[in-house]
């Protein structure tokens, strides 16, 4: 080679190295050092003036050190409020939003709307979850596979909204008459072993994370509970999606459903008033999570004639609360582990706290009640890795509250001025204050 030809040789190498620094430099993640006055991490520490470093949706560090803080980050202030990790709900319909369009009943509302226009209209009920500080949902229950669409749109960023686990179709028994024609079965429907195993296969198929199954009656203004499956049905949906790797959460307003779906071993008991107390012991033993959603009763109490409900069903529902926390303040007596489940629906979304103010009523401490809705969440969903905490290596979701949410609960469900979801910021209401 020609001395001028090495020299272009190295000239060129040089121009690449530049380059790819360029490259790296560029696809560097964004970093953010956001600064608490006080940090619950969930992880057992309160910290004082805690700085998070956030490197693109991950949390880099927790340090008290402003030295720490890399040349370059974007610093967020938020000295004056309370850090928490972003919340759990693990119990949502988010495609079943409906807004509150005058004169026409919500029920009305689901029946008359396209799922095209569901799917829209559910992105507002999504932005009001994140708003309350939840950044991550498990939804039980859609039609058509709209958790599927709405968890992938918001994967990629079309949509905004909490991070979801979704389960397709919740599986119920047949709970329509004969028409004469063709009966097909609508979705979920399943009877006998055979249909439980095929139902539960197809949302495997469809996508699903996890698995649903309605074991009792109950639900919206009807609070009966009588058992739709027998034990050997129950059993044949949890082995089914145990043996693919997914969870199962069974719904039970009853006592029966309950008893055997825990004895199937379920990973979580959806609703379930007036276990008996063999069940509640086997829960604690086994470590099943109980997922009472008190509050979507006091909802339906509260949104009656805007949803569409004939009235008369108040007294019994009333009833229903009463032993639903009675049965929570005997089981958190008992050892059970529980997570924060709204069963938001309609125009619940940004309630979907609220459930933790009945957790402090039925015995909890508020950091107990904390919990529920931060680490035992994440385990239920098996992420208790990477979501739940404030710690190292976990997803960048962090939530701001104005006051001590340790000493009243009220603070974590009233008083969110902030929330970071993944590293992005998605609410900021504190420069709202004053106005
Ligand atoms: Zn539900």
């Amino acid at each position: 080679m020609k001395p001028t030809r090495i020299f272009l040789a190295i000239f060129l190498v040089a121009i690449c190295a530049l380059n790819t620094n360029a490259q790296e430099r560029s696809a560097a993640k964004p970093v953010k050092a956001v600064k608490f006055g006080k940090l619950w991490d969930a992880k057992g520490k309160l910290w004082t003036n805690a700085i998070v470093i956030v490197e693109g949706d991950r949390i880099r560090n927790v340090t008290t050190d402003a030295s720490a803080i890399p040349p370059g980050a974007e610093v967020i202030d938020l000295s004056k409020y309370t850090g928490l990790p972003g919340l759990i709900d693990v119990h949502t319909h988010m495609t079943i939003y409906t807004d509150e369009t005058p004169g026409v009943p919500m029920l009305k509302q689901l029946t008359s709307n396209p799922p095209a226009v569901e799917l829209f209209l559910a992105r507002k009920g999504a932005m009001r979850t994140l708003e309350s500080g939840v950044t991550t949902v498990r939804d039980l229950g859609a039609d058509q596979y709209l958790d599927i669409a709405m968890r992938d749109l918001i994967n990629r960023g079309e949509m905004t909204g909490p991070r979801m686990f979704v389960c397709g179709y919740g599986l119920y028994i047949t709970n329509t008459p004969y028409k004469p024609g063709l009966n097909p079965p609508a979705g979920g429907v399943a009877d006998g072993v055979a249909e439980v195993l095929r139902v539960v296969r197809q949302q495997i198929a469809a996508g699903a994370d996890l698995i649903k199954m309605y074991a009792s009656t109950g639900t919206d203004d009807d609070v009966t509970g009588f058992e739709t499956y027998s034990y050997e049905e129950i059993k044949a949906a949890v082995d089914a999606a145990h043996q693919f790797g997914k969870k199962i959460a069974i719904h039970s307003y009853g006592p029966d459903g309950a008893r055997d779906a825990v004895r199937a071993g379920t990973d979580s008991l959806e609703h379930a008033t007036d276990m008996d107390d063999a069940t509640i012991h086997e829960m604690a033993k086994r470590g099943t999570f109980y997922v009472p959603t008190i509050d979507h009763n006091r909802y339906y109490l509260d949104n009656w004639q805007k949803i569409g409900y004939a009235s008369g069903f108040q007294e019994k529902t009333k009833a229903f609360i009463e032993r639903n926390l009675e049965t929570a303040r005997k089981a958190h007596k008992a050892g059970v582990k529980f997570a924060m489940g709204s069963d938001a629906i309609y125009t619940m979304f940004g309630e979907n706290t609220r459930e933790l103010g009945w957790f402090v009523k039925a015995g909890m401490t508020p950091e107990q009640a904390l919990r529920t809705a931060t680490t035992n969440a994440a385990e239920l969903l098996g992420k208790e890795k990477e979501l739940g905490a404030v710690a190292p290596g976990y997803f960048a979701d962090l939530v701001a509250v104005e006051g001590d949410p340790l000493a009243d609960i009220n603070v974590a469900i009233n008083n969110v001025r902030w929330v970071m979801k993944a590293g992005a910021v998605v609410a900021d209401k504190t420069k709202d204050r004053g106005h």
